[in-house]
């Protein structure tokens, strides 16, 4: 194994140039200090990931996932992660709400990119511009790439939940540098690393039940499952309290 992380393994294979990426059930909340299994989620973001990276590069977004090759394994492209946490905001939610003193739910016009140095030891603190240059973490022009893309998956996205029901609240984006130096996609694109709530009811179908112990953690990640991978009709989730 090359490396093992909170929700996710990583292999070498034959091929420096590939990994085989395994997707775990362990979840993990508030930098670690929360911690459980969510059943079948290694299964859900598996698949999730896959079919929404595969939809990206058909946007022209190039990302390192070449192939989903069983339930909980992808084939990618080999990559240096750049330790930028990218996160894009549609609506005040989370971390930014608080920060903010603002209401969850408060749509943001603009929409707010912000990046934040990916270290758990420091507990992924934000980062300008300035200081992800001067860290060395990424050049100008490699920020301005991770702006562009990060916008482009977000008009990609956008729409693509709002078909399924679904309303992209925010998200966290990882790239990284290929051995040619190119910016791809990297990581996975899960209700993990997603809000999604419910168009029609506003329930959350996403890790914000493990981390609020809202109840209903399964079954919000199957209705993802259901709906994006699937291509089912909304439904609510059994047994939520919203
Ligand atoms: N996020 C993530 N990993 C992180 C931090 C955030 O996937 O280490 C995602 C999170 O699921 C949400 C978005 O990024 O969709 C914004 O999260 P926020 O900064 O509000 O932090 P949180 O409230 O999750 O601590």
């Amino acid at each position: 194994m090359r490396y093992e992380g909170k929700a996710k393994k990583v292999y070498a294979t034959d091929d420096e140039q590939r990994y085989v990426v395994e997707y775990k059930d362990d979840a993990t909340a508030y930098n670690a200090l929360k911690r459980g299994t969510i059943q079948g989620k290694g299964v859900v973001n598996n698949a999730v990931s896959s079919v929404l990276f595969e939809m990206l590069a058909e946007h022209g977004v190039p990302t390192h996932f070449l192939e989903r090759i069983s339930d909980r394994e992808q084939l990618v492209r080999a990559v240096e992660i750049i330790p930028i946490e990218v996160i894009v905001r549609n609506r005040a939610a989370g971390s930014f709400a608080k920060r903010y003193g603002v209401d969850e739910g408060l749509e943001l016009d603009p929409i707010v990119i912000e990046w934040c140095y990916k270290s758990d030891e420091l507990g992924d603190p934000p980062l300008n511009d300035a200081t992800a240059v001067a860290l060395g973490l990424a050049t100008p022009d490699e920020l301005e790439d991770l702006f562009e893309l990060a916008s482009t998956v977000n008009d990609t996205l956008l729409p693509y939940f709002e078909e399924r029901g679904l309303e992209l609240v925010d998200f966290k984006l990882e790239f990284g540098r290929t051995a040619d130096g190119d910016i791809v996609l990297a990581d996975e694109i899960s209700p993990d690393t997603c809000r999604l709530w419910d168009l029609a009811s506003g329930e959350r179908l996403d890790k914000d039940r493990f981390r609020r112990d809202l109840g209903s953690v399964e079954e919000a990640y199957q209705e993802v499952y259901r709906r994006v991978v699937e291509g089912a009709e909304p439904r609510p989730i059994a047994g939520a309290d919203a």
